[in-house]
C-alpha cells in the first residue's frame, strides 16, 4: 500500500494494487464512477453491437477519453463493422443488407450501371 494521487481526480489515496483491478491508479469513489460508466457503456454496446465511440458518448454521456481508456485497457470491446457491413457498390459503412440507402435508391431509379462503374473506379483511384 501506498498514498498515491488518483489519476482522475487528483485527490490523495491509499493504492493497494491487490484491490484495484485496473492499472491505473484511482480512487475507490473514481474506481466507483467507472464501473458506473463501463456498466451503461457494456448495456448500451450490447443493444447496439456496431454503435462507434461518437454514438455511445452521446447516448451515455461517457467521455470520449474515457471510452478509449475503458477499450485500451480491455475491459471494453468494441466490435469493429464486418466486411459484409459496407456497401458493395460504394463501400460505404451500412448497418446491415449489402448495398446502401443511396446506391438503393440508384438502381432503383435505374442508375446507369456504366456510370457506376466508373464512379467505382475514380474512387479507387483515390
Ligand atoms: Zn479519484
Ligand atoms: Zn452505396
Amino acid at each position: 500500500m501506498s498514498l498515491e494521487n488518483c489519476e482522475r481526480c487528483g485527490k490523495i489515496f491509499n493504492y493497494d494494487p491487490m484491490e484495484n483491478l485496473s492499472s491505473e491508479k484511482i480512487c475507490p469513489e473514481c474506481a466507483l464512477e467507472e464501473k458506473k460508466d463501463l456498466k451503461k457503456v457494456t448495456e448500451y454496446l450490447r443493444k447496439y453491437p456496431l454503435a462507434n465511440i461518437m454514438e455511445v458518448h452521446e447516448a451515455t454521456g461517457v467521455s470520449q477519453a474515457m471510452l478509449f481508456r475503458f477499450i485500451k485497457s480491455g475491459s471494453l470491446k468494441m466490435r469493429k463493422p464486418l466486411e459484409e457491413f459496407k456497401c458493395r457498390i460504394c463501400g460505404n459503412q451500412i448497418q446491415k443488407g449489402t448495398i446502401c440507402d443511396e446506391c438503393k435508391n440508384k438502381i432503383e431509379k435505374g442508375f446507369d450501371a456504366e456510370k457506376l462503374k466508373k464512379m467505382k473506379k475514380k474512387e479507387n483511384n483515390i
